[in-house]
This record gives structure tokens, C-alpha cells and sequence, in this order.
């Protein structure tokens, strides 16, 4: 559910799928649900007569409780650890704004997974392996394609014009949630990139299947000398 809510591969971990989402974890906000079921019964029992005053009051305290178990549980996460530590500082906040919705290109870039090199092969086992199709690095990453990679230079110019020059998960997150703006704006960076990528990708497959759209090779040399075209 949350995967599907952040638009999200089925690989995300259910942690980032849930941060991500902005949704506690459910068995956490059940138990606190359960509890204020009874406070309320006890009350009634006893022949009080609650207040809404009093009922909102366990609701807020229910909910403190809540973060603290879920960012408790999140500390202990030994997956999507890049992406918990930038949502950690920010998580109340995060869950709690009431603007910007992830789209599906956005959340590839925040998770990882996605159209990345290191995702496709080791996660997707869809490539040979991990390097990146747009440099020599051998390594393409969400990292690497936020902050290094040459191909996407414009584009990463452009994010910092907006956000300022820090664009580490943690800030990028934190831009994300000071103004509509710099969402937007990052969320066009992932746009941008993230469908060319998508695209170089499909171009890849195409030509695996059809040889005849495979680049040619050079003829080799017989005798010496190169053969005609
Ligand atoms: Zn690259």
C-alpha cells in the first residue's frame, strides 16, 4: 500500500516505503488506537464523563509516543540507511506537510531504485553490470547521478540555482519541505534525468533484441588493408 502510495518499485523497503509515504507504521498506530479505546472504556465504566478536551489530549500524547517507537524502529533499519538518516531529522514534518506528492521518477531518485546501473544489476538483474551508461564511472548510482555524473551537469547547474549548492539527500529533502518551489524543482531535475535515462534504457533493449539496430561494427582488415564500406 505505501509502496503503491509513493509511486514506488516493489524492492523499496517497507521502512522508505512508509517514511516515504508518511504513514506510520500500522501495528505501531494500532496499538496506541487500542489503548485510547480502553482509556475511554475505563472512563466509562467508572460512570465519567470524557471530554473531548481530555480525549484530544491522549490523542497528541498516543502520537508523540508513536514517532518515538517508529524512530526507534527506523535507527535499527539496516536497509535504505542513505535515505532514513536524511528523513529522521525532517519525519514529523515530513508527515505532517500538507503539500507535494511524490511522483514515480521523483521517488526512484530519493530511493535508489529506479533506472540506476547498480539498481539494474544487482537488484534487477537486468544488466551485466554496474557502470554507468552515460560516463565511464562504473558505478551508476542515485548518487552518482545527483552529483557526479557529466551527463547530467545542465540539469544538476539548474536544481542548484534554486535549492543553493548542497544537494545531499539530507538538504534536498530539507528544500523539499521549506517551500513548493524548490519541490517542484527537484522534482523536474528527477523528471528530466530520470526519463532520458528511462529512455537510453529502452534503447538498449531494443537494439539486445533486433540486431539490426545494433551499432555496426567496423569491418576488419584483410591483408592489411581495410575493406569497404
Ligand atoms: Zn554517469
Amino acid at each position: 500500500m505505501a509502496i503503491r502510495a509513493i509511486r514506488g518499485y516493489r524492492t523499496v523497503s517497507k521502512n522508505a516505503a512508509c517514511v516515504l509515504a508518511g504513514s506510520i507504521s500500522w501495528d505501531i498506530e494500532a496499538e496506541s488506537l487500542a489503548e485510547i479505546f480502553w482509556l475511554c472504556q475505563e472512563e466509562r465504566e467508572v460512570g465519567r464523563i470524557l471530554s473531548i478536551v481530555q480525549i484530544r489530549r491522549w490523542r497528541r500524547a498516543a502520537r508523540d509516543r508513536d514517532f518515538d517507537l517508529w524512530l526507534g524502529r527506523l535507527n535499527e533499519s539496516l536497509v535504505s540507511v542513505e535515505l532514513l538518516n536524511a528523513m529522521r531529522p525532517v519525519l514529523r514534518e515530513w508527515v505532517d506537510r500538507d503539500s507535494g506528492a511524490l511522483s514515480y521518477r521523483l521517488t526512484q531518485v530519493l530511493t535508489g531504485h529506479g533506472c540506476f546501473g547498480q539498481y539494474l544489476c544487482d537488484m534487477a538483474r537486468r544488466e551485466q553490470n554496474t557502470a554507468c551508461h552515460h560516463c565511464s564511472d562504473d558505478r551508476d548510482t542515485a548518487q552518482h547521478t545527483l552529483f557526479v555524473c557529466p551527463a547530467w551537469s545542465s540539469q544538476r547547474a539548474a536544481l542548484q540555482a534554486t535549492i543553493g549548492p548542497d544537494i545531499t539527500l539530507p538538504a534536498i529533502v530539507r528544500a523539499m519541505l521549506d517551500s513548493q518551489h524548490y519541490w517542484r524543482a527537484v522534482e523536474a531535475f528527477a523528471e528530466v534525468v530520470m526519463s532520458s535515462k528511462e529512455e537510453a534504457e529502452r534503447r538498449r533493449e531494443a537494439e539486445a533484441l533486433d540486431p539490426q539496430r545494433r551499432p555496426r561494427r567496423r569491418p576488419r582488415a584483410r591483408h592489411g588493408r581495410d575493406i569497404p564500406p
